[in-house]
């Protein structure tokens, strides 16, 4: 099969498309012919070298991808061949024609769902809902900024925060992102770019503040974030790429806090709530993935490139030759 293997970390041309053998499935596991895999921002990461966890060499990227059942190993129930899944996670990236699963990474992709979108549910759904209801505790009837509305987590912020009964504000960097997170359902957006776009949301409060702050760049607005936040506010940074200074004190008069993981860190339970919950909203409509760029497998490099890039504009998803 074809694959895209790293066998250096460095820069986007060290992601290579090579001729790997296709994995076979032991007991407990999947394996799945993908038809189109997600790309995310910590793959770029991992594959220059500069993440906490690293894979050994050689490796394949990608925990996102859906497609269809080609075989199950001893003893697996809850999928069969020809079942149309989504990847949450995998034994040997998605980057390939062919991914490896443990049956319980492998779930029913509701029919409504393309295989494109398919590959945008995992990371950025995970990460809005584990932010929004585990670290948050959001409730309906509060306002949500979501900084950094544009991309593929923050999407999946804005329709999950949306179908809770929040009020949701949006940001993004070009008119497009903008546009695309008010009609999925950002009731006030506003421009990142713009200098004084924090007063624009506090005036857009009624100075009240909002309540949380999913945060995509949090080394850029982490200390506006705290002048924001209403009385018993939460930032919850989702995403930072360097340092930052703040004011413990503008949290100390706003009963503030600041949360912060990585979904690495999901524990089974909570991965169990999440499934239920991302699951009941792709069924019903509520939750559906943004698909903005498509390439073929073999243009990884360049989806890598782009989405470090900024002018997001929902999902990059990867293509692998169906033959
Ligand atoms: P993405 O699709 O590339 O989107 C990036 C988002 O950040 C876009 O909406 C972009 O807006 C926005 N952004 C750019 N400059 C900004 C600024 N100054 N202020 C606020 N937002 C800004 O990436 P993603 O998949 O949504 O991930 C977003 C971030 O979260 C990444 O840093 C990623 O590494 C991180 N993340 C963390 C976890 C975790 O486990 N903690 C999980 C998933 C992702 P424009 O392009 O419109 O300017």
């Amino acid at each position: 099969m074809k694959a895209i293997r790293v066998r250096e970390f460095g820069g986007p041309e060290v992601l290579r498309l090579e001729e790997v053998p296709v994995p076979a499935p032991g007991a407990g596991q999947v394996l799945v012919r993908v038809r189109a895999a997600g790309v995310n921002p910590y793959e770029t990461y991992i594959r220059s070298g500069a993440y906490a966890l690293l894979p050994a060499l050689p490796y394949t990227p990608g925990s996102d991808g859906a497609g269809l059942v080609e075989a199950v190993g001893a003893g697996v129930e809850r999928a069969k061949p020809g079942d149309r899944v989504y990847i949450a996670k995998c034994l040997s990236g998605t980057y390939a024609q062919y991914a490896l699963a443990l049956e319980e990474q492998v779930h029913l992709l509701p029919a409504g769902l393309g295989f494109q979108q398919g590959a945008g549910i995992w990371v950025p759904y995970g990460t809005a809902w584990h932010a929004l209801v585990h670290f948050a505790r959001a409730r309906a009837g509060e306002t949500v900024l979501v900084h950094g509305a544009s991309g593929g987590v923050g999407l999946a912020g804005v329709q999950i925060a949306r179908s809770m009964g929040l009020t949701v504000f949006g940001t993004a960097g070009t008119a497009k992102g903008l546009e695309l997170a008010a009609r999925e359902g950002a009731s006030r957006v506003f421009d990142h770019g713009k200098p004084g776009h924090a007063g624009e949301i506090m005036e857009a409060t009624g100075g009240r503040g909002v309540d949380i702050v999913l945060e995509m760049l949090a080394n850029v607005n982490l200390a506006a974030d705290t002048r924001m936040l209403a009385q018993n506010g939460r930032v919850i940074v989702i995403g930072s790429r360097g340092q930052v200074t703040i004011d413990p004190r503008e949290l100390m008069v706003r009963r503030g806090s600041i949360r912060a993981f990585t979904l690495w860190g999901i524990t089974p339970e909570e991965e169990k709530e999440v499934h239920a919950g991302v699951g009941s909203g792709l069924l019903d409509g509520a939750l559906r993935p943004v698909v903005g760029r498509e390439y073929p497998l073999a243009e990884a490099a360049r989806a890598q490139k782009e989405i470090m890039e900024p002018g997001a504009y929902g999902k990059i998803v990867l293509l692998p030759p169906e033959t």
